[in-house]
């Protein structure tokens, strides 16, 4: 049964309708505790326990952001947000008990925005929430950006390159506006990392570079994003 949080209580929001997370979590007290987080921060919840049934519920309401599980009863995490994305841009924030870099990287391919790991500080959970959702409202009204062969259409997240359309994923495409709205610039990894996984994010600069790697294989410009030796990354506008 979907479980649908009350508004705010306090009222002070009435004039603006609240954010809605879909939290799919099929562990009681884990989704007892987010519901609770979020909920106290004036988003309203629906919360689910399994994949199949939040894809419907996505299909039919307007979410602005999924906090997904990975270990789930029917479809697992991976899976739900591999069909997400074949719908859908709403942005994905992973849970995961498992410390594994190919966990975290199969997520970030597969198009989650972040992730945590289990346990986690709710209080975390909801910050990197709402860091999430301000990079998607600065995105949201931003124009086109040129480099070379590339162009970003911001507003509909689309990436072409030589004019034929790059699927990239979420971050993949953060990760190119930040490099191209610098270009000239070496940005470090850990700058990178802040401005496109956000502050709190683990200093894990390994993602960047697989990130990296990703853009250079689906853009086919093996040239258009330089490695600075010990520096970081940089495009350049000819
Ligand atoms: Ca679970």
């Amino acid at each position: 049964m979907p479980t649908t949080a009350p508004l705010s209580e306090s009222g002070a929001h009435a004039h603006r309708a609240p954010r809605t997370v879909l939290l799919i979590e099929d562990e009681e007290s884990i989704g007892n505790l987010v519901r609770a987080y979020f909920e106290r921060d004036e988003f309203a919840v629906v919360w689910l326990r399994s994949g199949e049934e939040a894809l419907i519920e996505l299909a039919g309401r307007k979410i602005d952001l999924v906090v997904l599980d990975i270990g789930l009863p029917g479809i697992d995490g991976f899976e739900v947000c591999r069909l997400i994305r074949a719908r859908s841009q709403v942005p994905v924030l992973m849970l995961t008990a498992r410390d594994e870099e190919s966990d975290r990287i199969t997520g970030f391919e597969l198009g989650a925005d972040d992730y945590v790991l289990k346990p986690f500080s709710p209080r975390e959970l909801v910050a990197r929430a709402h860091a999430i959702l301000r990079r998607g409202r600065r995105a949201a009204y931003q124009d086109v950006l040129r480099l070379g062969a590339v162009e970003l259409h911001r507003s509909e997240r689309v990436a072409l390159a030589n004019e034929q359309e790059v699927k990239l994923t979420s971050k993949e495409f953060d990760l190119l506006t930040v490099l191209i709205e610098n270009a000239g610039l070496v940005l470090s990894r850990d700058k990178l990392l802040d401005e496109v996984w956000g502050m709190t994010y683990p200093g894990d600069t390994r993602t960047v570079d697989v990130h990296i790697a990703q853009l250079r294989r689906k853009l086919s410009l093996q040239d258009l994003i330089l490695t600075v030796r010990g520096s970081g990354y940089k495009v350049v506008r000819e």
